[in-house]
């Protein structure tokens, strides 16, 4: 059972030091799998997009890139 934990715990520091930094995406989006838990985006790019027909403020716009992760970077 101690071999299991240790072996999950040996993925998920492997999990976050894999992660590339992308400089040009700043992201503090944590929840998102593509997020490398220091504060930027690991992908290469990004789709921004809205969610209103008419956006005027920031919070009408989303990144379309987002996908749901397992929450690593709170562990
Ligand atoms: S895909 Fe979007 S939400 Fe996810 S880490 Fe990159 S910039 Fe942040």
């Amino acid at each position: 059972m101690d071999f299991c934990i240790a072996e999950i715990n040996i993925k998920e520091w492997f999990f976050k030091m894999e992660k590339k930094a992308n400089p040009s995406i700043s992201c503090s989006v944590e929840q998102c799998a593509n997020n490398n838990c220091k504060g930027y985006c690991s992908l290469d790019k990004i789709k921004v997009g809205t969610h209103e027909s008419n956006p005027t403020v920031s919070q009408c716009v989303d990144c379309e890139s987002f996908v749901l992760g397992n929450n690593n970077c709170a562990r």
